[in-house]
């Protein structure tokens, strides 16, 4: 299909470049990893629950299943749910101090296993064992961070006005709050929203996506080894069959005070309408559309580096990778020469657990078809493959570098979630400003200049929550993860995340005489 609709100069084209071997499909590998941490039951008020029904984890990269997960309904999520609430009565009165020591022995714990749970990303999510090594790392981190952060929860003692009276504000947990994640971070994702509630003195329920559950449940397995309280952390998998009515619960139930999600926009629209009917408070981490700008300026060496680490990271699919490359007339034709070098050096496609391989398949076919239909729309408006193109088997999509680009095709107006760099070409700096802030979201944002007035003046005009300055990679704890427009709503990481699980609660102590 995806051929049929190729130009023919680009079908010939394709034919010269080299074959890439899919052989992953066809070998089998082998999910090896401490027993304890292969959990496939629901996670429940301490407790392992089987579900009714199961469903099939997935390797990506082959097909073949890994495991059978329960797959909970409405009934189990609303066991979790109350659960959660009960459990919040004993757990925000813990001291900072306690539940701070609980998060730590967490950290250590994933810290000390993190090979065994860099494999089941691997294998759940098609990650190249490096990068899944380097996510357990980074979800750890908010673990480690926010254990330091419980216990700098300040209040404020305000001036007041009255000489009988006194003005303070206390910080008090929000209560039990829903946490919804996606398959791209199957673990980060968690700790980066987990460990920001708990610390706050919050209870959750997990729902983790359909494609990766077993993160999620190897972090409840340890998660009771570390001691965390029955009740505190909980995790409902479910398929994509039971997710709408699971997630129904999980943002409509009146016991539930937040929710937490990570995924696209579409999806984030349709739960914070659940969220509105019991007025919910809410945090948000939807798509972006990175626009990554090469001025004529750049140190080519520093761009061309950020270009591979931000596109290429766990093949195209976070929601802060480069999206639109858009590149000053001056630079545009050495840029496209060294990125296509560093792409046919650099990038080797394979399944995850092979040391050699820097991109792994795409989460599942769905994912690679609209990889192929960007690519092939852009061909047949014009668009010049540079390098790769071709949809391979399974969901493996060869890295694609295209040229001659224009902002209407599909690959400029849509996030693309996968391995492919279309390039626009641009003269001015206030025409590359337009075209990155013509759009209705806003993640991250990259550009690249050594003019330190031009660095000021774009780095302020983008219409993004993330810049990053002569820089491809911002994740870390210590910063504000976030976006503007429809990217989302709130932070995670940094001293404000802690804040999305806190309320104030005004007390005006009264009747005091001087
Ligand atoms: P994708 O299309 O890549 O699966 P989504 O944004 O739909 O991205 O998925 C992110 C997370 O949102 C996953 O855990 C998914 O199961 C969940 N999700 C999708 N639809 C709903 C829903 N109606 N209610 C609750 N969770 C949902």
């Amino acid at each position: 299909m995806f051929l049929q609709s190729v130009p023919r100069t680009a079908r010939l084209l394709r034919l010269l470049l080299p074959a890439l071997p899919a052989a992953a499909m066809h070998r089998s590998y082998t999910l090896d990893v401490a027993a304890p941490l292969l959990r496939t039951q629901a996670f429940i008020d301490g407790r392992w629950v089987s579900a009714e029904s199961h469903f099939p984890v997935l390797d990506p990269a082959t097909g073949s299943e890994l495991a059978r997960v329960s797959d909970c309904g409405p009934a189990e999520a609303k066991q979790a749910v109350d659960a959660a609430y009960r459990a919040f009565h004993t757990w925000k009165r813990v001291t900072a101090k306690e539940r701070s020591h609980l998060l730590r022995k967490w950290f250590d714990l994933l810290t000390e296993h993190k090979e065994d749970l860099a494999k089941l990303i691997t294998f759940e999510a098609g990650k190249p064992l490096r990068e899944s090594l380097g996510e357990m790392v980074y979800s750890a981190s908010f673990l480690e961070w926010f254990s330091e952060e419980a216990r700098r929860v300040y209040g404020d003692i305000v001036p007041s006005p009255a000489t009988d009276r006194k003005i303070l504000l206390l910080k008090q947990p929000v209560g039990v709050a829903s946490i919804i994640t996606p398959w791209n971070f199957p673990s980060a994702m968690i700790t980066r929203k987990v460990a920001a509630a708990l610390a706050a003195g919050c209870t959750v329920v997990v729902k983790p996506a359909e494609d990766t559950p077993l993160s999620a449940l190897a972090l409840a397995e340890l998660s009771q080894q570390a001691g965390i309280p029955p009740g505190v952390f909980n995790v409902v998998p479910c398929s994509r069959a039971q997710t709408p009515s699971v997630g129904e619960v999980l943002c409509s139930d009146p016991l539930v005070a937040k929710i937490s999600f990570t995924g696209s926009t579409a999806t984030g629209k349709v739960l914070l309408k659940m969220a509105a009917s019991t007025v919910k408070k809410a945090s948000m981490e939807l798509g972006g559309h990175a626009p990554f700008i090469v001025f004529d300026s750049a140190d080519m060496d520093v761009a061309v580096a950020a270009a591979m680490n931000s596109k290429f990271r766990n093949s195209g699919q976070t929601c802060v990778c480069s999206n639109r490359f858009l590149v000053q007339s001056g630079v545009h034709d050495l840029f496209v020469d060294r990125l296509s070098k560093a792409m046919g050096a650099e990038l080797r496609l394979g399944h995850g657990s092979e040391a050699a391989t820097t991109q792994g398949p795409l989460i599942n076919s769905r994912a690679a078809d609209k990889v192929a239909l960007q690519i092939s729309e852009a061909v047949s408006q014009g668009a010049r493959v540079v390098r790769g193109g071709r949809r391979l088997d399974g969901s493996f999509v060869e890295p694609t570098l295209l040229t001659q680009v224009t902002p209407s095709m599909l690959c400029m107006k849509e996030e693309t979630f996968g391995p492919l760099v279309p390039i626009l070409r641009f003269d001015s700096e206030d025409e590359a400003v337009a075209i990155a802030n013509a759009c209705d979201v806003g993640l991250a944002g990259y550009f690249f200049s050594q003019d330190p007035s031009q660095i000021w003046r774009v780095a302020e005009a983008l219409e993004v929550g993330m810049v990053g300055v002569n820089e491809g990679l911002l994740s870390t704890p210590e910063g504000a993860f976030g976006g503007v427009k429809q990217s989302g709503l709130g932070v995670e990481g940094s001293k404000y995340g802690i804040h999305e699980y806190l309320q104030h609660k005004y007390m005006c102590f009264g009747g005091l005489k001087a």
